[in-house]
């Protein structure tokens, strides 16, 4: 028998971060994941974006989450060797007057948002109301998550298969997985878990986004440009475009009417030809109160979830994950609004 601390279900965002942290505060985890290419992660643009909404309000803890997502990223990259996070300007376009006027009446937000003193792009897209300009970042998942999983591969941590639910099996003292005995087992298996019968409590609202990859000849820069759609730089002329919001889906995969709604947003926005180069889709594993479900389950403690990171991936698990590690350490109490006993009316006071 192969011994462990941790059995890790998905490397995707959440279980990279939460081996990751894991490891840290000196813990055995093996980490099982079956590569899906169209997982969350594996799909998404890695946005940290400060603000939402009309009125451009700032994100749920982001004064908590954005720097230690970056101190945690940096340090990642410095161990790693890839570029993993960039601050960046998003150009944020109006859509209307009315959302331009509800920028300038805005009262929070400040410190991340501001009016440009010109107006740029002028050349490539259009922008009648105008555009503000946001400080956000992103996370380069696409370098981020091979190189991690290199780095698993190298400490003996990481299965590269499928884990099958069948064959798990609860014991007094933790759960066996085929020659693996694990103290607990923490699924990180993103949309996955919706299937999960130990979890069938959980009221996910998943929902299925679609993304083209595009070559805009001619336009180089480091900006995301947002609109109904919105333009992540990915490299010279090259940009990723997302994404669409579906909540009711027959599958995961692209589809020819999400296509043209996308570029039907594109063309609205960009004054220049583009290339689609690829189109892509895949599911955000999001709960119906948009916030993370994390913890032990109240009749199975062998069993953990951390999920639910729904459209924040990026900035929400590595504080998530530390938080979690601290608390599966006895050292902290888990956050009410991410618990998971919130689903099983066992929250305490
Ligand atoms: C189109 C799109 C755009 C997005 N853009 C952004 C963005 O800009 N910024 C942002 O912060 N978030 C974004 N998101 C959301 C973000 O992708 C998610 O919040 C995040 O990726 C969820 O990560 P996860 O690790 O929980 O799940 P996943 O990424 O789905 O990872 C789950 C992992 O588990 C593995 N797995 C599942 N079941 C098993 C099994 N039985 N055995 C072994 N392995 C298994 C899968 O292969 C996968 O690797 C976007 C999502 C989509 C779909």
């Amino acid at each position: 028998m192969r011994k462990t601390d941790y059995l890790i279900v998905g490397q995707g965002i959440a279980g990279t971060m939460l081996s990751w942290f894991l490891m840290q505060a000196g813990r055995k985890v093996i980490v099982i994941d079956d590569a899906k290419a169209n997982s969350a992660s594996r799909v998404a643009a890695g946005i940290i974006n400060p603000v939402s909404g009309r009125r451009f309000e700032p994100a749920w803890l982001y004064d908590t989450l954005y720097p230690f997502a970056e101190a945690t990223y940096n340090q990642l990259s410095d161990l790693l060797k890839v570029p993993v996070f960039t601050a960046r300007r998003l150009w944020n376009i109006f859509p209307s007057q009315q959302m331009r006027d509800a920028f300038l009446t805005k009262t929070t937000g400040d410190e991340y948002t501001e009016l440009p003193e010109v107006l740029e792009y002028e050349q490539w897209v259009d922008q009648p109301y105008g555009a503000a300009v946001v400080k956000g970042a992103t996370v380069n998942l696409r370098a981020l998550l091979p190189a991690y999983r290199q780095y698993l591969q190298e400490q003996d941590a990481l299965l590269s298969e499928h884990l099958d639910l069948n064959a798990l099996e609860l014991t007094a003292t933790g759960v066996t997985y085929g020659n693996i005995q694990a103290d607990k087992i923490i699924f990180c298996d993103g949309v996955a878990t919706t299937g999960n019968p130990f979890f069938g409590n959980i009221k996910f609202l998943p929902n299925k986004g679609e993304v083209l990859l595009l070559k805009i000849p001619g336009l180089d820069t480091g900006d995301i440009i947002k609109k109904s759609i919105t333009l992540v730089p990915q490299g010279p002329e090259l940009f990723w475009a997302g994404s669409s919001f579906i909540w009711d889906y027959e599958d995961d995969h692209p589809t020819e009417k999400q296509r043209e709604i996308l570029e039907k947003s594109l063309q609205q926005l960009l004054k220049v030809p583009y290339q689609v180069q690829e189109q892509l889709a895949a599911v955000r594993p999001s709960g119906n109160d948009r916030r993370p479900i994390v913890g032990l389950h109240p009749d199975m403690p062998a069993l953990g979830i951390f999920n639910g990171l729904g459209t924040k991936g990026c900035s929400l698990a590595p504080f998530m994950a530390a938080h979690f590690t601290e608390v599966l350490a006895g050292n902290a109490r888990l956050m009410p609004e991410i618990d998971v006993n919130r689903y099983f009316n066992r929250l305490r006071g």
